[in-house]
């Protein structure tokens, strides 16, 4: 139907990210230019390194070498944040970061995960250290073969009954001014295979062993740069989606450390730890709502193009009804993103258990939105002639990085039933 007469209601203020207004002169221009960097240089270099072969997609010279000397030059680094309030922090970071997963959501992890050693530097203060990040490609190492999942892990009781933590295949010894770092990491770290800085977030042994009296791991933040000996990697994975996003493992075979690279210990390692996995959680969140868009966006087109029955799939009921469905979708999972992302930066105590709660129901939702975004193209949808197929791919990763789904929303449970046991919440 066209909207020509003067008696209908004009249509609504939109931005680029959807029915959003209030938007700060400074939120509209970041918008506006990592909305296009996402366009012109995400969405062709990661639509390129989906196709090749991930033995060469990583190497000197290929276009994931030039989508990160390009980043660089927008300035959008963690320093960006600098000097705001944490409210202003997080409506710009959710802006930023969710037109990145609009652009490509493997090339924006590398991105993210690449900055995790630098975050940690700044936190620190330690000028050498954050000399050492500068200007590099990092990484996060943090699960191994044999702890996945069961690192996220925050409370005894909810281990298998008599259960220790878990150490895993990557462990940190301090020893008088040294760590001494020895075993591999998942074949899942991101930049894995490439980076040039890691942050370690592993169980250390400081003396004692590594588990407390209640059969808690103790744990370590260590900055290492992945240059030192003893340092190898595995091949880059070869995977379903995300492909734009160099994995593999890392392997430590007698690294010796100065004990200053260490920016956790024994004592101030679990809340660092609960902080950086927010502030990770938080950022797929975004993620997950620039995907969702970038999905319906593409399903939005084709149902204004495509004819079947002698009508526009746009003009048929069922079709308005499913687009107004995703349509909603798309907003909720934003909302909910920056929702999580403002708690985080502004409560007096956040904690990663909402944060990963955040992350499972965007990301699930996410799925689902895109997952019937594709169903609206067909046939075709599932062809390479449309870039949906990838979205599709990349969107089923995002189900398992940064904690399972189940697993996040079993943590939120099991916190929501303890707070209310405890009267914290609940029993007004
Ligand atoms: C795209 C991507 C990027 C990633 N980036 C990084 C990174 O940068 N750095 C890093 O260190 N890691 C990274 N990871 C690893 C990621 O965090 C893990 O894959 C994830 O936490 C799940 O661990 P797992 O693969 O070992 O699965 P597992 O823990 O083995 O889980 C397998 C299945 O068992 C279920 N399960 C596990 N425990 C329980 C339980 N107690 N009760 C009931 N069911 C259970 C899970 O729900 C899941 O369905 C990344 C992964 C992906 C896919």
């Amino acid at each position: 139907m066209e909207h020509t007469t003067t008696h209908a209601l004009p249509f609504p203020h939109v931005e680029l990210s959807g029915f959003d207004a209030g938007l700060t002169e400074q939120e509209t221009a970041a918008q506006a230019v990592i909305h296009r960097f996402a366009a012109e240089v995400m969405r062709p270099i990661g639509r390129a390194l989906d196709r090749m072969d991930p033995d060469h997609a990583y190497a000197e010279g290929s276009p994931f070498w030039d989508f990160h000397k390009a980043a660089a030059t927008l300035g959008m680094g963690p320093e960006a944040l600098e000097g705001l309030d944490p409210r202003a922090a997080a409506r710009l970071e959710a802006l930023v970061i969710a037109e990145m997963g609009w652009g490509d959501v493997g090339l924006a992890v590398s991105s993210g995960a690449g900055e995790m050693p630098l975050r940690g530097a700044l936190a620190s203060g330690d000028p050498e250290l954050i000399e050492l990040c500068q200007g590099k490609l990092g990484c996060w190492i943090a699960t191994q073969p044999d702890r996945g999942s069961d690192g996220l892990i925050l409370y005894p009781q909810e281990r298998a009954v008599g259960a220790k933590g878990t150490v895993g295949n990557l462990t940190a010894r301090f020893i008088g001014d040294e760590i001494v770092v020895n075993g591999q990491s998942s074949a899942w770290v991101s930049n894995g295979c490439v980076a040039q800085v890691g942050l370690l977030d592993i169980v250390a042994d400081y003396g004692q062993g590594y588990h407390d009296a209640q059969g808690d791991t103790y744990g370590c933040n260590v900055i290492v740069p992945l240059d030192v000996k003893g340092v190898s990697r595995g091949k880059p994975l070869r995977k379903l989606g995300k492909r734009a996003l160099p994995q593999g493992e890392i392997y430590f075979d007698q690294v010796r450390l100065p004990r200053r690279f260490a920016i956790a210990t024994r004592d101030d390692y679990e809340i660092k730890h609960a902080m950086a996995w927010a502030h990770a959680g938080t950022a797929m969140s975004h993620l997950s709502a620039g995907l969702a868009r970038a999905a319906f966006e593409l399903a939005l087109a084709y149902t204004n193009e495509r004819k079947q029955g002698g009508a526009l799939l746009a003009d048929l009921q069922l079709t308005q009804f499913r687009l107004g469905q995703l349509g909603a979708k798309v907003e909720a999972i934003k909302a909910m993103s920056r929702h999580v992302a403002d708690y985080t930066r502004t409560s007096p105590a956040p904690h990663p258990y909402f944060t990963a709660a955040g992350k499972a129901f965007c990301s699930s939702e996410m799925f689902t939105v895109v997952n019937e975004s594709l169903q609206l193209f067909g046939g075709v949808g599932l062809t390479q002639e449309f870039p949906i197929e990838k979205l599709m791919r990349d969107a089923r990763a995002m189900q398992i990085e940064d904690g399972e789904t189940n697993i996040l929303f079993m943590h939120y449970g099991f916190l929501l039933a303890q707070m209310n046991r405890a009267g914290a919440w609940g029993k007004n």
